[in-house]
């Protein structure tokens, strides 16, 4: 586990996942009746933009440090409010120097009634979380292997909510992981949304991976691919994709709104695309 979530935080593929997480919870809150976020790989929950990690690959930069201060559309900028409201809750001097993870991304989202558990394996990522998360009652830190939960921990009691499942990609086989993962994890709760964080990296590997999920039959999946550049000669993230599976309704149409416009503010070099496909259903 050698991972540090620290050196990306707040990269252009953290203010896509984080974006869309942010979509889906805005959904969820359109009911009274509680919800619980389960995140599987939750990292440390709020990380200092101006730490050595950060400082050394700039990736915020080209990020969140992009977003801050962007003029998007009216439309897009709606769809935007509550992710920069998350961000802006963890700076509260109105400077850029904190980026909200996802437990906190969703801890900020979440109403009274609703639950989180925030599930990291790293000692030192558990140890910060449970600080970060002392006294909550509406959260709980768990240590405890992400993909163990995708079985011990479904269904939640809630019977609503959202699983983000967002590895750190740094041993083989963590494509297959995720698709088993789904797999396994919506036998336990169909009703449950997914949201599968992958990297656009080693574009074999990725189409390999839209196979295999075809092939689980998990009947809705859509999948939100986002490229910054035109693949590089030695392997590096030329982007990063994210599959939703039981997308609510609305999600498409905010995407296809979205996705244009952080597309816009994101790339670095042109040819770079964004697509949205159903792998499944529609
Ligand atoms: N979800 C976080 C966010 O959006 O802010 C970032 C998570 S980072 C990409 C992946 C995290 O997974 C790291 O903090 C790493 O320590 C943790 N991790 C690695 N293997 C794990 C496992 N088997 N179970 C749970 N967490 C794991």
């Amino acid at each position: 586990m050698n991972y540090r979530h620290a050196y990306h935080a707040g990269n252009f593929a953290d203010v896509l996942k984080h974006v869309v997480l942010t979509r889906l919870l805005e959904y969820l809150k359109q009911k009274d009746k509680a919800f619980r976020v389960i995140d599987t790989h939750a990292g440390i929950g709020r990380y200092d933009l101006s730490s050595p990690e950060a400082q050394k690959t700039g990736e915020w930069q080209g990020g969140i440090g992009r977003l801050v201060d962007a003029a998007p559309e009216a439309q897009a900028a709606m769809l935007l409010a509550p992710y920069l409201d998350a961000v802006r809750a963890c700076n509260a001097d109105g400077q850029l120097k904190k980026y909200p993870g996802s437990p906190l991304v969703a801890r900020h989202l979440l109403r009274k009634q609703d639950r989180l558990s925030a599930i990291e394996l790293h000692p030192k990522d558990v140890a910060k979380l449970k600080t970060e998360f002392a006294g909550d009652f509406q959260t709980r830190v768990i240590e405890l292997d992400g993909w163990l939960a995708l079985g011990a921990h479904l269904p939640p009691k809630e019977k609503r909510g959202l699983v983000l499942i967002d590895p750190p990609f740094e041993e083989e086989g963590e494509f297959g992981r995720l698709v088993d993962g789904l797999a396994k994890a919506y036998k336990r709760w169909p009703g449950g949304i997914y949201a599968l964080w992958y990297p656009i990296k080693d574009r074999k590997a990725v189409i390999g991976f839209r196979k295999a999920l075809k092939e689980t039959g998990v009947p809705k999946l859509l999948d939100i691919e986002f490229e910054i550049r035109p693949a590089s000669q030695a392997p590096s993230l030329d982007g990063s994709g994210l599959v939703v599976a039981n997308p609510p309704f609305t999600l498409e149409g905010e995407l296809r709104i979205l996705l244009p416009a952080l597309h816009k503010l994101l790339v670095l070099e042109k040819p770079a695309h964004w697509t949205l496909n159903w792998l499944a259903g529609e």
